[in-house]
């Protein structure tokens, strides 16, 4: 195989966020793979870049990675690119290097603009563990199960602006009124706005605030002080004054979060 493979990665928003090695790669190989010709063309000929460029998206993907392993193998050099920031990042291209670690074709990453790096990077936290998840799920049962599982670490998502106060309210629900959080909107753009407190503050922020849009979100691992038993406590407590008895406390938690009915069920008789 002769040819030379790229993942380059291209900005956020702010089309200046490009490196120059970037630069130079998008001008000299032969083809660039992107997700979206159109999207991409506005930064190429912002460039005056005139590289071939085709299509590679989740939907192609496979036999995508049948033309470009044959143009390698012709000796072409192709780069990948996403829509934005660094490809395979909560975008596609997975199976695409897969295919290619599997015909041993050599890859040069070209780093750059990212998101979720962008954002931690302007978030001061107490410890550097972080946990990313791509895109949150968007059921109550699906983010409740993940932000548990997550609970002592920092947890990092992406979400869209149109789930943001659903999104929110649940984690309200799911970590109680304690929770820290911070919302990363619009990086790198005129617009960039960071938010950092607790999650009823930010809540009552965006609800007299419009959600326009990229976001980031991050919830702060809990408190290590604070037990199981006093989250458990707070969820209670929410039931509680929506008026529910201890025993549908009991099964709604239990269902919810797998927790223990009768520990439950003790503890909402408090
Ligand atoms: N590959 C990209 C990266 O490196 O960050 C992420 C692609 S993913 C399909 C798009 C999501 O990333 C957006 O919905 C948003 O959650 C996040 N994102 C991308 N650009 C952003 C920006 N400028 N500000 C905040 N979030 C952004």
């Amino acid at each position: 195989m002769d040819g030379n493979f790229y993942i380059v990665s291209t900005p956020i928003g702010n089309l200046s966020d490009i490196t120059l090695r970037a630069l130079e790669i998008l001008k000299n190989v032969d083809y660039i793979a992107c997700e979206d010709t159109r999207v991409s063309r506005i930064l190429l000929d912002k460039y005056s870049i005139s590289s071939k460029l085709f299509d590679c998206h989740k939907f192609n993907e496979k036999e995508r990675s049948e033309k470009i392993i044959s143009l390698l193998n012709e000796g072409k050099n192709i780069a990948l690119i996403s829509d934005a920031g660094t490809p395979l990042i909560s975008d596609p291209g997975s199976v695409l290097i897969n295919e290619l670690y599997k015909n041993n074709v050599k890859i040069t990453a070209i780093p750059g603009a990212c998101a979720l790096i962008d954002f931690l990077s302007l978030i001061p936290r107490d410890s550097e563990e972080f946990s990313f998840i791509g895109f949150i799920g968007r059921t109550f049962k699906s983010q409740a199960e993940i932000i548990n599982k997550y609970k002592y670490s920092n947890l990092v998502f992406y979400e869209s602006p149109n789930r943001l106060k659903d999104t929110l309210n649940n984690i309200l629900e799911i970590s109680g009124e304690n929770t820290k959080i911070a919302v990363g909107r619009e990086l790198t753009k005129v617009f960039e706005e960071i938010k950092i407190g607790k999650i009823s503050e930010i809540i009552d922020y965006y609800n007299h605030n419009p959600i326009k849009g990229e976001l980031v979100v991050m919830i702060f691992a809990a408190n290590g002080n604070s037990t199981e038993d006093d989250v458990l406590k707070e969820k209670i407590q929410i039931l509680k004054n929506e008026g529910y008895s201890p025993k549908d406390i009991s099964k709604i938690i239990s269902k919810l979060y797998g927790e223990n009915k009768n520990k439950i069920y003790k503890l909402s008789l408090n």
